[in-house]
């Protein structure tokens, strides 16, 4: 069965009394080249809980990103506000809401996105260092994640010398350093065979549960859908179908 089809086998609420860490009504974006508008969002309801695991789905084009960009601080809406841990985003000024992002957000990325002038361990560090760390604590924190993901041995290679695997999860590594609340995901396994994705859905699925994290993670890969917990079916700008997984299955 295809994680759509099993996911849709038992749709029920979300669950009684769980605290909604990201909320949005009436989400629109519309981009403007030229002459040309693009409806990218055209009206996105959505609400997700604490720790909850949502995967976002679609063909190419339909404003997944979109959508994981707005929700996330990156790019501002058309209309409709994104309420984040209680905070309506897009009325902070433009350095508090970055730097809201950069204590709570965590970002995983297709193409890794690491600088690669920088060694493992200083590509983890970055954000704490940005967050004002002082460099010593930093360096502790950065190796402790590096040794919680197996990569202590990695930690002063360059990203180039490392396989796409190991890129990701030093990429995982730098995301997760600051113990962010929410972890947005943009296809983090399109660029790994199967068996290197399947690693590393095996890892996020494991920080979902240990850390209790939100992870909003537009994917391709049904094997993402069946372990999340909810999955969210774009089409056109809109969300066309949610269903949740049968927690007994
Ligand atoms: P997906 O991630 O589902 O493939 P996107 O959110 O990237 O889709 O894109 C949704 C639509 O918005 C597409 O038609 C895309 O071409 C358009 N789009 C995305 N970003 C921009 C941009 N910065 N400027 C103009 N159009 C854009
Ligand atoms: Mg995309």
């Amino acid at each position: 069965m295809n994680a759509l089809a099993q996911a849709r086998r038992e749709t029920i609420p979300q669950p009684q009394g769980a605290e909604t860490i990201i909320s949005t009504e009436e989400l629109t974006k519309t981009y403007h080249t030229g002459e040309v508008e693009v409806h990218a969002l055209r009206g996105v309801d959505l609400q997700v809980a604490r720790g909850e695991m949502v995967a976002i789905m679609g063909p190419s084009g339909c404003g997944k990103s979109t959508l994981l960009n707005c929700l996330s601080g990156i790019d501002r809406p058309t209309a409709g506000n994104v309420i984040v841990e209680g905070q309506d985003i897009y009325k902070l000024r433009d350095g508090v809401r970055t730097d809201f992002r950069a204590k709570r957000m965590g970002f995983i990325f297709q193409f890794f996105n690491l600088l690669p002038v920088l060694s493992a361990v200083e590509n983890v560090e970055m954000p704490l260092l940005i967050a004002g760390v002082a460099s010593g604590k930093a360096r502790k924190r950065a190796l402790a994640e590096l040794e919680m993901l197996g990569l202590a041995s990695q930690a002063r290679k360059h990203p180039l010398e490392m396989s796409g695997g190991q890129q990701q999860r030093i990429a995982i590594a730098r995301s997760l350093v600051n113990d962010p609340a929410i972890v947005w995901c943009d296809e983090p396994t399109g660029n790994l065979d199967s068996e290197t994705a399947e690693e590393i859905l095996n890892i996020l699925c494991r920080l979902q549960r240990e850390k209790d994290q939100t992870f909003i993670i537009v994917t391709h890969g049904a094997e993402i859908g069946e372990r999340a917990d909810r999955i969210v079916q774009m089409r056109d700008g809109l969300i066309q179908s949610e269903a949740r997984r049968d927690i007994n299955g």
